[in-house]
């Protein structure tokens, strides 16, 4: 989609604009162009025939894929002055999302994320600065000195292959502490207010890193005092883990439980593994009074084991994208509440499109569900961001998004008393914000 909106300076332009792109209509947009050699420091880009719709826009300069200057946020009528001279060529992006009221609400609004990964949830932000960590430390190796981190969706091919670079970024205790930093900041600055990470213990021989070194190192940073955000974690057994992997991680989890681990989760490649192998792990996390959430029929193929792992009993269930009769019925009958993921399903094609997303029948039915981002690093999609889509889909008006914010604290898996803690904040939320 080309769109003929930028003018640079009060030079002809005509070559750039027609070259710049919009790169993802549907929400958060880019826009591209290069920044050309003639440009003098004094001047102005001006963007022409922004769409009504789209309100924030920010401005991104890149060289070589890494920021030069930090993004910056502009509102109409769009006029940047541009920075001082430095070498070209320079990409320049600008950032467009829709509805500044709508967007601005929904950042605003305080908010509960139940699903997100802490390795898919890395921000190219932090990629970057970990990248530079590696460099400065001299253990970057030539395939990861090679890698371009990614700046918008349409660059990524394989978001599997992706991970291998992650791994690779965070192998160490501090390289976690960092990024676990970055994402509760992130999701803090996003207007969450109460965070569950999930990720699954690892370890690196090479750099001395153990499973039970990764776990501390996550939670010494979960467990930093601070007051915008109440953070908790859930430790992940993938798909593709040993029994007895799995019973490591939950015995992991019973000695950090002191340090808020609140639940376990069943993760990892779809199409890999099977519950029933793991099932025992679950039983003895189940047996020690851990709650337990399930990703659930997210392909086709995994309904064959949706009887298994609805008999088990989970507290939450992630995605439930697949329902036959049985299940739905089940699902509905129990009130399991569905961690919902619009953009990781579209994008990574398990659902159609925004319009035939499952979290329609979840409306439809009162049924509850929690708007979370799974992986918002790798997606570019933060919590905000999936307000708005659901919102711009299915019609939802802004006491309606506070209704579905305020009702997924009672999903949470922490105690009675954050949970009243937390209606106490939505409550007085929205008695300034209604009023
Ligand atoms: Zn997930």
């Amino acid at each position: 989609m080309t769109h003929n909106c930028i003018q640079l300076g009060k030079r002809s332009t005509s070559t750039i604009c027609k070259r710049a792109s919009i790169s993802h209509p549907k929400q958060n947009v880019t826009i591209k162009c290069n920044y050309p050699r003639s440009l003098s420091a004094s001047s102005n880009v001006i963007l022409h025939s922004v769409p009504e719709n789209y309100g924030n826009v920010g401005m991104i300069l890149l060289q070589k894929g890494k920021p030069v200057i930090p993004q910056q946020q502009y509102r109409r009528p769009f006029k940047y002055p541009f920075p001082t001279s430095f070498p070209t060529p320079t990409q320049v992006f600008f950032l467009m999302a829709p509805s500044t009221d709508l967007v601005d609400f929904c950042v605003r609004l305080p908010k509960v994320e139940l699903h997100a990964h802490i390795n898919g949830s890395i921000s190219p932000k932090t990629m970057h600065q970990l990248m530079d960590r590696k460099r400065a430390m001299g253990t970057l190796n030539e395939e990861l000195a090679a890698w371009q981190v990614p700046d918008s969706l349409e660059r990524i091919n394989d978001f599997f292959a992706l991970f291998k670079y992650i791994y690779q970024l965070t192998e160490d205790e501090e390289a976690i502490r960092i990024t676990t930093r970055n994402i509760i900041d992130e999701f803090a600055a996003d207007g969450v207010k109460y965070l569950e990470l999930r990720t699954t213990p690892r370890k690196n021989p090479a750099t001395g890193m153990t499973k039970e070194s990764y776990l501390a190192a996550v939670l010494s940073v979960i467990n930093e005092p601070r007051d915008d955000i109440v953070v908790r974690l859930i430790v992940s057994i993938d798909r593709r883990n040993t029994l007895e992997e799995a019973f490591e991680a939950v015995d992991l989890a019973t000695k950090f439980r002191s340090q808020n681990v609140v639940a376990i989760d069943l993760c990892g490649d779809v199409s890999k593994g099977s519950f029933e192998a793991l099932k025992p792990a679950f039983d003895k996390a189940k047996s020690l009074g851990f709650k337990i959430t399930l990703h659930f029929n997210e392909i086709m193929e995994n309904m064959v084991e949706a009887p298994a792992l609805l008999a088990f009993g989970p507290d939450r269930l992630g995605h439930a994208t697949f329902l036959d009769d049985a299940s739905r019925q089940h699902i509905y009958g129990n009130n399991i509440p569905v961690e919902i993921c619009m953009t990781s399903n579209v994008v990574s094609k398990t659902v159609d499109s925004y319009e035939t997303h499952h979290v329609k029948a979840l409306l439809k039915e009162k049924h509850p569900f929690v708007l979370c981002t799974d992986d918002k690093g790798v997606f570019f999609s933060d919590l905000s961001n999936e307000f708005v889509i659901c919102s711009n889909t299915f019609k939802m008006n802004k006491e309606e998004l506070y209704e579905s914010s305020y009702r997924a604290i009672d999903y949470i898996f922490a105690d009675t008393k954050t949970k009243e803690h937390l209606k106490q904040v939505w409550n007085e939320w929205r008695m300034q914000e209604f009023n």
